[in-house]
């Protein structure tokens, strides 16, 4: 039995928050695209899993977070561009959503302030600190986090996710993404499923099979006056594999890369085509969360503190 995983990296500002130049189409997509994708989602039944970075569900902040070990600057923009830009830093209301609808979304995280965690200046303190406060935060929810997704896919400190708890994470496509990911999905014949496993710090990398909106701009705009969108085409062709076969394909987006509509109908085209697989065959739809439970049996990292209290 196939199943398919869909993961978004839910952030509006705190994406870009540390870019010299922030592109201004994505950072003003967010909150339109969230939306649409919720829409989506309910429209065809289908259940994804949030990584929803977790200031997000603050209603507000002082912009220093004196108490945070982040490096020096990090929260500056929330003083000075961001100063008066609520909608970007703030987002309860788009949460709620999440939480509220009817298809069985998982909320994970997307650490408390998209933190690069594989680089050398986010230490052991930052990326602990990371987790807590996402972890505070998601208990005054009344959520907890099992699964993790990497800001930037930047993976580092894993022990530190296996310590707060956490279950699975999203690793690295094996396929490149873009147009060089279509030549060898189409041109190479390759397999676009991926193999989830335990790792060595007792977590379930659930790795990528594909980013959805790795081949943009004007090459895109070339490609669809001649083809139908060939992300629409391959996205197809992974679920298809996955319903002929018992792998795993996973799919990612952020909500700020629906910035025009025809982003939105390459999601309605993905999602009707999935919806009627999985009518069609034995095909499913799981969380990160449902590959972690069933690829480990029983969780993981109780084992591991079970075992630590021998
Ligand atoms: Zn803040
Ligand atoms: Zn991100």
């Amino acid at each position: 039995m196939g199943s398919v995983v869909i993961s978004l990296d839910a952030e509006l500002g705190w994406g870009f928050h540390d870019l010299a130049d922030p592109p201004t189409e994505r950072v003003e997509a967010g909150r339109r695209g969230w939306s649409v994708m919720l829409e989506l989602f309910e429209e065809f039944d289908i259940p994804a899993t949030w990584a929803v970075v977790g200031h997000l569900m603050l209603d507000d902040c002082d912009g220093v977070h004196a108490d945070h070990p982040a490096p020096n600057g990090w929260f500056d923009r929330e003083r000075t561009d961001w100063a008066d830009r609520d909608d970007l830093r703030y987002a309860p209301d788009l949460v709620t959503d999440l939480r509220q609808s009817d298809a069985d979304h998982e909320f994970a995280s997307h650490s408390f302030s998209h933190a690069l965690f594989g680089r050398p200046e986010t230490d052991r303190e930052f990326a602990v600190a990371e987790l807590e406060r996402s972890r505070e935060i998601a208990a005054d929810w009344n959520e907890s986090i099992d699964s993790f997704v990497y800001p930037r896919n930047d993976i580092g400190h894993r022990e530190v996710l296996a310590e707060q708890g956490v279950s699975a994470y999203r690793g690295r496509s094996p396929t490149r993404d873009g147009v060089r990911g279509i030549f060898d999905s189409t041109i190479r014949d390759r397999s676009m499923l991926v193999e989830p496993a335990v790792d060595e710090y007792g977590l379930v990398n659930v790795p990528a099979s594909m980013f959805l909106f790795g081949f943009e701009g004007p090459a895109r705009t070339v490609a669809e006056s001649i083809w139908t969108d060939p992300m629409v085409e391959l996205a197809r062709s992974g679920i298809d594999e996955a319903a002929r076969t018992d792998g795993l394909f996973h799919m990612w987006l952020h909500p700020n890369n629906l910035t025009h509509e025809r982003d939105d109908r390459r999601m309605r085209a993905i999602l009707s085509h999935l919806e009627r697989r999985r009518t069609a065959t034995d095909l499913t739809v799981e969380t990160m969360g449902d590959v972690a439970r069933r690829v480990s049996g029983s969780s993981p990292v109780t084992e591991q503190a079970t075992a630590s209290w021998k």
